[in-house]
């Protein structure tokens, strides 16, 4: 945890004040339905401020559903019970105009597919220009501070690329522009929904270590969701396995790896490489 960021939040004179433990995210008792079927199961997750919790479980069991509730972007009569709570405040609910203050701002999303995070129609410069306008006016010193955002995530000449469009670049390079595309209002939660799978085994280690370094320097908390357990232990301080809409289990990552409580975790780390 980040002391210097838990001060700063906690000095947010619209945050009610609260007596349970809240960090940055609580997740308490979600559940999500299409139609008739449960997708999501009465699921709990907590993050504490500047932690990393890792989202895992195999593909369907629910991470995603999960990962879009935290950001409202289920359809309404999806959720079907159970509490989300950033900082203390309640999402699960809020109306468009409400979610502004959230997604995209305080919490960053990151998604497998850069494609889905990038306008294709839109050059670089344009869409972090768009970005930086949700808190205001354009700072006179934006494009320094594109370049600046660029140069975190280890893009070499960043001046050179603002005026490319996505299309012109590799799914490396988007990947990594949408990591600083994350970091423009200084978030205080990420969530990176399998964030390397669309990409080359090659270029998939230079963008977890781009991640990982962003993160660390902004002391943001994040919630990284993946199938693939091995990239679990360089990254997360807390683990959640995830297996068909339930959490069977949910501990600190040593724990986990080393002596996992539940046999379907168990199974998992067998499977593992
Ligand atoms: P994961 O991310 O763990 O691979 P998902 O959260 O994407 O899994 O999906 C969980 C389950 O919910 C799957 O059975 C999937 O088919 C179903 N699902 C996801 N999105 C929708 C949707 N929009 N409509 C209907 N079913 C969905
Ligand atoms: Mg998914």
């Amino acid at each position: 945890a980040n002391p210097l960021r838990t001060a700063r939040r906690r000095r947010d004179a619209d945050t009610p004040p609260d007596d349970t433990p809240r960090g940055v995210l609580d997740v308490r008792g979600l559940t999500v339905d299409f139609g008739d079927q449960r997708v999501v199961k009465g699921v709990d997750l907590h993050i504490d401020d500047g932690e990393v919790l890792a989202l895992v479980g195999e593909s369907g069991s629910g991470k995603s559903v999960t990962a879009l509730s935290v950001v409202g972007l289920l359809p309404p009569d999806a959720v079907g019970g159970g509490s989300v709570r950033f900082d203390g405040r309640e999402l699960t609910g809020l109306n468009f105009s409400q979610w502004r203050e959230y997604r995209g701002r305080r919490i960053a999303v990151i998604l497998q597919d850069p494609s889905t995070t990038l306008n294709p129609v839109l050059t670089i410069a344009t869409q972090f220009k768009d970005s930086m306008r949700l808190a205001g006016p354009l700072p006179a010193d934006h494009r320094d501070r594109i370049v600046a955002l660029l140069d975190g995530v280890a893009i070499k000449d960043p001046a050179r690329l603002l005026d490319s469009y996505p299309h012109q670049l590799s799914g490396g390079m988007r990947q990594r522009i949408a990591i600083a595309l994350a970091m423009v209002h200084d978030p205080d939660l990420i969530i990176a929904d399998e964030p390397t799978t669309a990409l080359d085994v090659t270029v998939q280690a230079q963008v977890m270590s781009t991640l990982a370094l962003a993160r660390e320097r902004t002391g943001a908390a994040m919630l990284f969701i993946t199938h693939d357990l091995s990239l679990v232990a360089g990254i997360a301080d807390q683990v959640a396995v995830m297996r068909a809409g339930e959490v069977v289990e949910h501990a600190d990552v040593d724990t986990v790896f080393y002596r996992p409580r539940h046999e379907y975790t168990r199974s998992l780390l067998a499977l593992a490489p």
